[in-house]
């Protein structure tokens, strides 16, 4: 079955119930009708719904329809990407360990990496995904994630992906990709040996900006990698946590599975089944929105670059970019979604420009179906000085959009009489 058949009906079986569309299991709890059933299922001799916290039908029709849409083996769905991120790393590192990050990635998870878990004792490195050279010399004996994005918010940056793979394999460490703005459409990080794939589902796959929602995905025979791994203690040795239960030892994917039994019951970062059944929805015509994202985007960078008051666009989809050889090697037909960053002269004019368009909306999110428009330097870069500025890729006249599904020349209009 091919990935847009999939993205339809993988995982739902119409016959359950005849409806054409996925039920919402809007249920807290479940009756196992027996006690014997109950203890099964506590003590994972078969798998099933337990308490929503863990897990649901509705969302596991989600996480089974994206995990084939991914070519992956098993998903686990969380409330944010954010929290997708999060318990992806923390399934692997723990106080003393450290992480490997790209230098580019979402402003939230250079947060979470560089500040937020060193108060937790895990330590984090950053690499330049763009050629990996400073990644070999990095790693050490404690090193248990290399982290990276496919296509980087914000700077649509494009890593050096097969260099990245080799090298962790090399030392049996476990790569984690962000692939939210390429979406698996335009990428499947897990055919080209990454580990594990992480979404925020808020995005693309959502599509209509109306719900928070992350996932992670893991590689088929990933397992393997795990098992007798002495990077990974933790999936090799007794949980004490759950009556010394050795992940190792059990038939089912246990990286998703250990994530769920001790962060999702831990943390819960529970997606609300509703959003799942969101989500579900988002996935049936995702192939068909991320190429019409990446055409209009295509169209509105072809249009800035040509405009005499712009000084450069960035967007890998055009044939002309720094970047498009890489587009072209692991993206399908090039695309690149529909993000793209074009400057100008300066912080006021960029500024006016951000402020005059009238179909773009002054919003910080990215893939909704309506186009949104971002000046960094004034909203969500205001606090960095600028000479800190340039190592996030963003100039004083940067700007950012985010080009959703309306007629291009319509958004082509806007931005002409914007830029005055
Ligand atoms: C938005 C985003 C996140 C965080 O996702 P939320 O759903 O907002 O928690 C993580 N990574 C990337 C690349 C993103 O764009």
């Amino acid at each position: 079955m091919t990935q847009e058949t999939k993205a339809l009906h993988f995982g739902y079986d119409k016959n359950d119930f005849g409806t054409m569309s996925v039920p919402i299991y809007q249920t807290t709890a479940y009756d196992f009708g027996t006690a014997q059933k109950a203890a099964n299922l506590f003590a994972l001799k078969e798998l099933g719904p337990i308490y929503t916290r863990l897990n649901n039908p509705t969302t596991d029709i989600f996480e089974t329809r994206i995990a084939a849409v991914e070519n992956g083996e098993a998903a686990l769905a969380t409330a944010s990407g954010h929290s997708a991120v999060l318990f992806s790393i923390l399934n692997l590192a723990s106080a003393g360990d450290n992480i490997i990050v790209s230098n580019k990635v979402y402003g939230g998870t250079t947060t979470l990496t560089t500040h937020t878990l060193k108060r937790f004792g895990i330590a984090c490195k950053n690499f330049d995904s763009s050629d990996a050279s400073d990644l070999e010399s990095l790693i050490d004996d404690n090193t248990k994630v290399i982290f990276f994005e496919s296509l980087s918010n914000p700077q649509i940056a494009i890593p050096n992906i097969e260099k990245i793979v080799q090298i962790a394999n090399k030392y049996n460490i476990i790569t984690i990709c962000d692939n939210t703005v390429a979406t698996p459409i335009l990428f499947q990080p897990l055919n080209h040996g990454i580990d594990v794939s992480v979404h925020s589902t808020s995005k693309y796959i959502n599509g209509q900006g109306n719900a928070l929602g992350g996932v992670l995905i893991q590689r088929v025979g990933l397992n393997d990698k795990l098992i007798k791994n002495a990077r990974y203690p933790d999936f090799n040795e007794p949980d004490e946590s759950y009556h010394g239960l050795i992940y190792a030892e059990l038939p089912f994917p246990i990286f998703t599975l250990r994530a769920r039994l001790t962060f999702m019951r831990d943390f819960g970062a529970t997606p609300s089944p509703f959003n799942s059944w969101l989500f579900i929805q988002g996935l049936e015509t995702l192939h068909v929105r991320i190429k019409e994202h990446s055409k209009n985007a295509y169209k509105v960078a072809q249009f800035l670059q040509s405009h005499s008051k712009v000084k450069s666009v960035s967007y890998p989809g055009l044939e002309t970019d720094a970047q498009h050889h890489l587009a072209k090697k692991y993206f399908k037909d090039g695309m690149s979604s529909g993000l793209l960053n074009f400057e100008v002269e300066d912080f006021e004019y960029a500024k006016k420009i951000s402020d005059s368009t009238e179909i773009f909306s002054v919003a910080v999110n990215i893939g909704d179906s309506k186009s949104i428009i971002t000046h960094p330097a004034s909203t969500t870069h205001s606090q960095v000085p600028i000479e800190d500025l340039e190592k996030a890729g963003i100039t004083p006249g940067s700007i950012r959009l985010s080009i959703g599904l309306e007629n291009a020349d319509d958004l082509i209009e806007d931005l002409t009489k914007a830029l005055g």
